[in-house]
């Protein structure tokens, strides 16, 4: 991937020199062209592979006759593949949500969207026995924007809630109106976020060095892209937490009205 992304560099580099960019809009544009060619070697050269490298470890997991020790193998193989495939998906999804270009005009019912998220996270919330609640006030709640975007909030926020929560614990996810805006809150009873590393939960790439967070798998995006998905909305988003009581977040959204 490094390989990769320094031919891109050099490519805008070489372009660059040689005058290809008109003067003013050349900066622009060569981080946009190298953004470009990065993300198509993400998704081509990193995904399919990965792909069939997930697909062959599963089949041959489902054969019996395997020796522990290549069924450690393959599991190991499994898991650092999922581990590529995670930073592959978040970046990707960082990329999109940055793209000033996108439009933003679904109308959007936020109630539904999250029932719709946490029916996925269901499997993993059960297999970590975490009980999600849901209280949304009144049953429809619409904002405008883009679907994905909007979803990836939604998600990052929850999956985060269920993943720093211990075995038993619950998460709660709250949709209300206050005046013109839709607040969205995820409150879990979790491993908590100490006051020096709240400043800086929604930097890319930061994770926490407490040994509760590094032993699970996470890219340290997740939040970034959800602050980005909510300032492009127009919204906010905050965060409340200490290591003894748990975690709150909070994002507020413009309410549509029609
Ligand atoms: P990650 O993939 O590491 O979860 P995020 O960008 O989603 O990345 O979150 C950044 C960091 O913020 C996490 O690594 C963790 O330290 C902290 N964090 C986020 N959500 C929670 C939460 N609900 N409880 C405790 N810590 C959290």
């Amino acid at each position: 991937l490094q390989l990769y992304a320094r031919q891109a560099a050099r490519a805008v580099i070489t372009a660059l020199e040689r005058g290809e960019y008109a003067e003013g809009l050349a900066r622009e544009q060569a981080v946009a062209e190298y953004r470009a060619q990065l993300m198509d070697v993400l998704s081509h050269e990193v995904q399919n592979p990965l792909t069939a490298i997930l697909q062959n470890a599963e089949l041959l997991l489902t054969e019996d006759h395997h020796d522990a020790l290549t069924v450690r193998g393959l599991e190991n193989v499994q898991r650092g593949a999922r581990r590529i495939e995670a930073m592959c998906h978040d970046l990707l999804v960082l990329a999109r949500v940055g793209r000033p270009d996108r439009p933003l005009d679904h109308v959007v019912d936020l109630v539904a969207q999250t029932r719709g998220v946490l029916d996925l996270l269901a499997g993993e919330a059960d297999a970590r026995d975490i009980a999600i609640e849901l209280d949304a006030e009144p049953a429809e709640l619409l904002v405008v924007g883009d679907v994905q975007d909007l979803d990836a909030v939604v998600s990052n926020l929850v999956a985060n809630a269920v993943k720093y929560s211990e075995p038993g614990g619950r998460v709660a996810v709250s949709l209300h109106r206050v005046d013109q805006r839709v607040r969205i809150e995820v409150v879990d009873r979790g491993v908590g976020i100490g006051e020096e590393d709240r400043a800086r939960v929604f930097e890319e790439f930061f994770r926490s060095t407490d040994p509760r967070v590094r032993q699970r798998p996470g890219t340290g995006l997740g939040l970034a892209i959800a602050e980005r998905a909510v300032s492009r909305h127009g919204g906010t988003i905050s965060v409340q937490s200490s290591p003894e009581d748990g975690t709150r977040f909070v994002v507020e959204l413009p309410v549509w009205d029609g």
